[in-house]
């Protein structure tokens, strides 16, 4: 590790979507940036084996995890304004700089969180990318207890959100085209789902009042449709689901309804430190299951597909 740097033995690491975009090479953003060759993986848990000059906080043996932001820089408009998500000098865990599906990684001693003690590694890793990004697109939202919130896509984002939701006081509807996934939803205490495979989603959805909020996780242009359709008037739609296709606008609609649509990318460091507390206050439950390393191109194989329910998780003593 250099100055300011730990060096991580990795214990854990959550696969998400935005692996399988980076992979692929679908997120034209991201590609000018992505570091090639690469090792993938921004949901990373692990221990402290080293430290860098100069680090202070951190002590070898701690266990940490290393989120999506990598670095930021502190100084800018930005990072100051408390909005460290949107710093340009930012750099990626897995994406410009190499990731946690490995069995060690380099991260920067102030980005990386100190994980509570009863938070084990596997449980912890999903939060540092889905869990923080739930988090802080459903408080950015405005959204009020008692008001309805509606998630579209019930994967690894999507079945957090519901908890989050539930925990903040909402009313929360979960809508996916998966009847494995809806069941994870309902146990994840929503109140009621729709199949939009099956249903005219929208229909559904307004014949309960329509939507205050609508969050998709999902990546399917379909459901970003859908979600717009679903909406109460001045109800809001939040971006989080990253799709290569453009989502056409009816503007009539968003006059009539004063509809907002707002984005929210994973969070800050104080949103994360919330996100792990609630979850080791017993909050919120990932649903993951475990595989080892070598199974990463079949996971993302199945990911691809969507087959996946809930979160998949490399575990590196495995
Ligand atoms: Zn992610
Ligand atoms: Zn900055």
């Amino acid at each position: 590790p250099g100055a300011g740097e730990v060096l991580i033995q990795v214990a854990a690491c959550g696969v998400c979507h935005s692996d399988l975009h980076l992979a692929r090479g679908e997120w034209d953003l991201l590609k000018p940036i992505t570091k090639l060759p690469l090792v993938l993986g921004h949901e990373v848990t692990g221990t402290v084996t080293a430290l860098g000059e100069g680090v202070e906080g951190l002590a070898v043996g701690d266990r940490v995890g290393v989120p999506w932001l990598h670095f930021t820089c502190g100084e800018c408009e930005f990072c100051r304004a408390g909005r460290e998500t949107l710093c340009g000098k930012q750099q990626i865990t897995g994406c410009t700089v190499d990731g946690g599906f490995a069995e060690f990684i380099k991260a920067k001693a102030g980005h990386t969180a100190k994980l509570p003690d009863n938070l084990s590694f596997a449980e912890a890793a999903p939060l540092l990318c889905a869990g923080v990004t739930v988090y802080r697109a459903i408080k950015r939202s405005g959204i009020q207890p008692g008001e309805r919130l509606v998630v579209f896509g019930i994967g690894g984002l999507g079945h957090l959100a519901v908890q989050i939701g539930k925990k903040l006081g909402l009313e929360v509807g979960a809508i996916d085209v998966a009847e494995d996934k809806l069941q994870l939803a309902t146990e994840c205490g929503a109140d009621w789902t729709v199949n939009a495979a099956t249903a005219a989603t929208h229909k559904e959805v307004k014949a309960r009042g329509g939507a205050h909020v609508a969050l998709v996780t999902s990546g399917s242009k379909a459901a970003y449709e859908t979600a717009l359709r679903s909406l109460r008037r001045l109800g809001t739609l939040v971006i989080v689901g990253m799709t290569p296709e453009p989502i056409p606008l009816d503007i009539q609609a968003m006059l009539a309804g004063e509809y907002k649509i707002m984005a929210s990318t994973v969070g800050t460091r104080q949103e994360l430190q919330e996100v792990l507390q609630l979850a080791a206050d017993g909050g919120i439950h990932c649903h993951y299951r475990t595989a080892s390393l070598p199974e990463i191109n079949q996971i993302l194989d199945e990911m691809k597909n969507g087959n996946l329910v809930g979160r998949v998780v490399l575990t590196m003593d495995a």
